[in-house]
């Protein structure tokens, strides 16, 4: 009879992982012939049981335990919180961009914050983007990471959390990062496995003080939604929920139907009509990869 101690996988490189058990020990691990044989590859964020190694050895990871959510691109298991990172300018906000990876990470269960970076080069297109996002995100901030505004603010929100960033390339995810764990993001870097002929990226989460992790590799695995039926695309947009039954039409999609309570909201100002203009285009587009999924 062994016992097993339980940790959080924080890398892997070359079959070789790294577990934190609860005491902040990292041990070394190799995945048991068992688990390769399930062609179950632990990823970064899982949780698993494991042998410990003798002084000196490497230990045998066991089990892993069951995942909430995982992402492919960086691969990452149990992520709480995607921070999606928009610029206010340079580069031109790609708000659907925004959406799109909202709904995504909904779909996964991960709970988006919104952080409007660069909020010193146009303060104005900052607050217009905020007050945009304050009702789609579970949480939106103002930040610079150039000049620390909201730096304090943002690093709050996030406390406590395993949380890994995603956003357009140049938004400031690296400097954000930065500014925020005065850590420097491993974004494009490349590190060559020897002997090995191809090059990858290593992801690894990295424990903050006070609790929680932040991913070192940028995501950009939440970009495409997954296939849904249209109709429940409207589900991924809390500003809509509060209308939800009071139209003329049910279901309604709140796309073009008559009588539609979340319309009336975006005459009148109380839905951001930004959000409901680029939700209609991911509906018609939704509907179109919806028609096509036998294809
Ligand atoms: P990433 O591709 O999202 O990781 O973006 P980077 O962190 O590499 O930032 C892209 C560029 O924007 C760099 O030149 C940064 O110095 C700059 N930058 C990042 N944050 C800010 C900010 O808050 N204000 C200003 N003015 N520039 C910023
Ligand atoms: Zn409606």
């Amino acid at each position: 009879m062994t016992f097993l101690s339980e940790g959080l996988i924080t890398k892997g490189v070359g079959g070789f992982y790294t577990a934190v058990s609860a005491d902040g020990c990292a041990h070394t691990l190799r995945a048991q012939r068992k688990l390769r044989r399930q062609h179950l590859t632990p990823m970064v964020g899982d949780r698993v049981e494991f042998q410990p190694g003798a002084e000196g050895e490497e230990g045998w990871l066991v089990k892993i335990l069951p995942r909430k959510n995982h992402l492919t691109r960086p691969p990452v298991a149990n992520i709480d919180v995607a921070l999606l990172v928009v610029a206010a300018a340079s580069p031109d906000p790609d708000l659907i961009l925004a959406d799109r990876m909202l709904v995504a990470a909904r779909q996964a269960g991960i709970r988006p914050i919104v952080a409007v970076n660069k909020a010193d080069l146009d303060p104005e297109k900052a607050s217009e983007i905020l007050a945009a996002y304050r009702a789609a995100a579970d949480g939106a901030l103002l930040v610079s990471a150039r000049t620390g505004e909201g730096v304090d603010a943002l690093r709050e929100a996030l406390a406590g959390s395993v949380h890994a960033l995603s956003g357009q390339s140049g938004a400031g995810k690296s400097s954000l990062i930065n500014a925020l764990y005065g850590l420097k993001l491993t974004t494009g870097q490349v590190s060559r496995i020897e002997r090995g002929r191809h090059t990858t990226r290593h992801s690894e989460l990295i424990a903050l003080p006070g609790g929680g992790m932040v991913l070192d590799t940028p995501g950009f695995s939440l970009l495409e939604s997954e296939l849904i039926e249209p109709i429940h695309l409207k589900d991924y947009y809390p500003e809509f929920a509060r209308y939800e039954g009071d139209c003329r039409f049910s279901p309604c999609a709140h796309a073009s139907e008559p009588g539609c309570r979340v319309h009336e909201a975006v005459e009148d100002g109380r839905i951001d009509p930004g959000r409901h203009e680029r939700y209609k285009q991911l509906f018609d587009e939704m509907t179109q990869r919806w028609k096509d999924r036998y294809d």
